[in-house]
């Protein structure tokens, strides 16, 4: 969840109107020995601990581990269920310090453009994407 944008001016979408689509939609947000290092260090725990509490296997990625969600169904378990904000913040991974880099999210963009469509403030599309090998 970036805040400004690579050029440093603001950015065109608003993490605080946002159910955390980038923080739910993604099966995998990859953790590096350097993130769950992080995470240990946030929690007061030990490198192992941090690594089965807070991380699995995703074929050959390590991942953060995911929970249900009451509105997007599944969502990483750092995701605040509530308040639709990261838990751990300052601890986050470095591929969600990155995301969107770039000027535009494109679910956020996917958001205004529903609510003008259903001229309703309050509808919050279901977002699922779907990864297919077609090598
Ligand atoms: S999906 Fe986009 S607008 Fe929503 S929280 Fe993530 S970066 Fe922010
Ligand atoms: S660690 Fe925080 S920013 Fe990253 S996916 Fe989880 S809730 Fe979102």
């Amino acid at each position: 969840m970036k805040k400004t944008s690579a050029n440093g001016s603001p950015p065109n979408y608003d993490c605080t109107k946002c159910p955390a689509y980038c923080c739910a939609i993604y099966e995998r947000v990859q953790v590096t020995k350097r993130d769950i290092n992080r995470l240990a260090k946030h929690f007061g725990v030990p490198y192992e601990t941090a690594l089965v509490r807070y991380t699995r296997m995703y074929g050959d990625e390590r991942v953060l581990r995911r929970r249900a969600d009451p509105v997007l169904q599944q969502a990483c378990m750092f995701l605040h269920p509530k308040t639709r904000r990261c838990r751990i913040y300052d601890a986050r991974p470095q591929a969600c310090r990155e995301y969107p880099d770039a000027d535009r999210c494109v679910y956020y963009d996917m958001l205004e453009f529903e609510r003008v469509q259903q001229d309703d403030s309050k509808v919050l599309p279901l977002v699922q994407i779907t990864f297919r090998d077609e090598t």
